[in-house]
């Protein structure tokens, strides 16, 4: 199992609002993922935390920087169409071996959560600046560590179910909205050998990675997320028993 003194991190941003609107520049002028970056490394030392944006080649998930990632985080929103499919194609795989993954806020529509899942993973949506509220549905669960009875951000988008999702293995998260909608806000999966989160809040245009109740939730999703061990895909033909097989008549 991957220690957290090993634990090697690859926060992924689309980085495409930061560019397009003062207001998310404003807010995170180093991009989203550097502020998501940040917070893993305050609360997770002892992690190596590097970024990787859309822009760079291959999106900065080479073959071999992935088979060097346990944990890899995932923002997306305009441009999920721009990432290549040879490049999902490559995490999904590194998943199913045992890489954890982090899907974060409009990643819900990113090609790499809905192929992983195999649903739409729509739902309901409104931008109206309203307040969230995040209760924890599983206080004993390590994603919620540290973390109150409920939490909340004065300002977010809302969204609501239903949430187009395969049933979560465990809900450590449901959000209340200002303006009455609920929704499933901390899931998680397994795929093959990998462990798969997804957190809602993020909205762009709001400060929401600056807060310190969802920087606990994604450092103790990316501790949570890291390999248990590494099961490479194959399919072995075994024509040797370990024990004779006698001929029936
Ligand atoms: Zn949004």
């Amino acid at each position: 199992m991957t220690t957290l003194s090993s634990l090697r991190v690859v926060v992924w941003g689309e980085n495409v609002h930061e560019h397009r609107n003062a207001k998310v520049g404003a807010l995170y002028p180093e991009g989203m993922h550097a502020t998501i970056a940040a917070g893993i490394r305050e609360l997770l030392p002892q992690a190596e935390v590097s970024v990787a944006t859309l822009q760079e080649p291959e999106h900065g998930l080479t073959e071999e920087r992935l088979a060097r990632t346990d944990v890899l985080t995932w923002w997306g929103h305009l441009a999920h169409g721009e990432v290549a499919d040879v490049v999902v194609e490559r995490v999904r795989r590194r998943v199913l071996e045992g890489m954890g993954l982090i899907v974060l806020h409009s990643g819900h529509y990113s090609k790499i959560f809905q192929r992983l899942l195999g649903t739409a993973c729509s739902l309901t949506w409104r931008e109206a600046g309203e307040k969230e509220r995040l209760w924890v549905c599983h206080p004993g669960h390590p994603i919620a560590a540290g973390i109150d009875r409920c939490f909340e951000l004065p300002q977010e988008e809302m969204y609501g179910e239903p949430f187009a999702i395969p049933a979560p293995e465990e809900q450590v998260f449901i959000s209340w909205f200002e303006g009455g909608e609920v929704f499933r806000s901390g899931c998680t999966w397994r795929r093959g050998n990998g462990k798969i989160f997804y957190f809602r809040p993020g909205h762009e245009t709001y400060p929401t990675y600056h807060d310190k109740n969802v920087r606990r939730v994604i450092a103790n999703a990316v501790a949570w997320a890291r390999p248990q061990g590494v099961w490479r895909d194959s399919c072995p033909n075994i024509t040797t028993p370990l024990e004779p097989i006698r001929p029936k008549v």
